[in-house]
């Protein structure tokens, strides 16, 4: 048993760091519990042409400026975990890994963090678990009777593993763009959204972003209608790969296709289309079980929270995972302001 600490934050991606530059700054003495073996959180998994969709100055986590990638105009994700190694050990931040957390109890006065290196106990909690481990697949008539091959965004490496193969590419957010584009050249593709492709202008950037990310808190906060965010800007940043392959006329997108076959997908009109291989970039989840024994699940799988607190136990603060939790708090840029929130609502809390 460790502890009683003031804070354990669960997750070492750039949402637990951001979480724990701040409990530093208020003295508070914490760990953050990470479940992979080695810093970088989401980054070390993507895929190899995936660019950040905003110039390195616009992706800096609180104190420290991402240093540009030579050559780079928005770095890759293997310079974002080079940059979260380096935050991590510049602030001397206490990461324990690899520690999955299983359960977060009520103890008392205190959270008892169950791990699968022990327990824990501290007198609050942040989850900064992100999304990465709970990718979504909306269900589809036919999906178990496809002979061929289904992956997530997760499994996603690089064209090389599809050389000749016939490939569907389905959604039309950022992944499902940069991918399709990635697979644009090699393979035959085709790619599939719900509705016809929305580029956000070409000179928007993650600033332009979390602008407007801010703007649509601020506007839900004081009762005004709803701005919708980012979403009123596009679905998808014109990053130059994409860009690219947009203008040479090669990211045609089909609707939504309604059954998969056995060798393929199929329209309602009669279309079909062969396939011998279905790549889902059709999103994610918060990862939210090790909350489960709090019970404070509310609709669409979410904790209700106000900002970051959570409604039902105000010693829990929920950090990334989306808007719900801060205006653009699943970004580099956006999740510093929230963080800072909740230091600072916990060294209120515990005096
Ligand atoms: C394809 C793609 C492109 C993106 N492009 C950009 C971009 O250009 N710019 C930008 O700012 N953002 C971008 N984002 C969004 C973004 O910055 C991330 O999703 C980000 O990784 C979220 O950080 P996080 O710290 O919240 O979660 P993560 O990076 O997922 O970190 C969570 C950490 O918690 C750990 N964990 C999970 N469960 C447990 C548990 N039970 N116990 C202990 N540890 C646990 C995980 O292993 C992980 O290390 C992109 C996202 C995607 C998917």
């Amino acid at each position: 048993m460790r502890g009683p600490l003031d804070v354990v934050v669960i997750g070492g991606g750039q949402a637990g760091l951001s979480a724990g530059y701040y409990l530093r700054r208020a003295g508070l003495e914490f760990a953050v519990l990470d479940a992979q073996p080695t810093p970088g959180g989401a980054w070390q998994h993507t895929w190899d042409s995936l660019r950040l969709f905003s110039p390195a100055e616009y992706s800096s986590l609180p104190g420290r400026l991402m240093p540009s990638q030579q050559g780079e105009t928005c770095p890759d994700a293997g310079h974002v975990v080079s940059y979260l190694t380096d935050y991590e050990k510049r602030y001397e931040l206490p990461v324990h890994r690899p520690v999955r957390v299983a359960g977060v109890h009520r103890d008392g006065e205190l959270l008892r963090i169950e791990s699968d290196s022990g327990t824990w106990r501290a007198r609050a909690v942040i989850s900064a678990t992100g999304t990465w481990s709970r990718p979504f697949v909306p269900a589809v008539p036919g999906r178990t009777k496809f002979r061929g091959a289904q992956l997530h965004t997760v499994e996603y490496r690089g064209p090389a593993d599809f050389a000749g193969q016939k490939v569907i590419v389905v959604g039309g957010g950022n992944s499902g763009a940069q991918i399709a584009a990635d697979l644009a050249y090699d393979t035959e593709a085709t790619w599939v959204t719900l509705r016809e492709p929305r580029y956000l202008a070409d000179d928007v950037d993650g600033r332009v972003l979390f602008d407007a990310a801010t703007a649509r808190r601020r506007a839900l906060d004081e009762g005004r209608t709803d701005t919708r965010g980012v979403a009123s800007l596009g679905d998808i940043v014109a990053v130059p790969p994409v860009r690219s392959a947009r203008d040479a006329g090669l990211l045609k997108a089909q609707p939504m296709f309604d059954r998969i076959t056995a060798t393929g997908v199929a329209w309602a009109d009669g279309m079909t289309a062969e396939a011998d291989v279905i790549i889902w970039c059709t999103g994610f989840r918060p990862a939210l079980s090790h909350l489960a024994p709090l019970g404070l699940r509310g609709p669409r799988g979410h904790v209700p929270t106000a900002g970051t607190q959570a409604l039902g136990e105000p010693r829990l603060h929920l950090l990334g995972y989306g808007d719900w939790t801060g205006p653009a708090s699943a970004t580099l840029i956006g999740v510093g302001r929230p963080a800072r929130d909740a230091a600072r609502q916990i060294a209120d809390l515990l005096g």
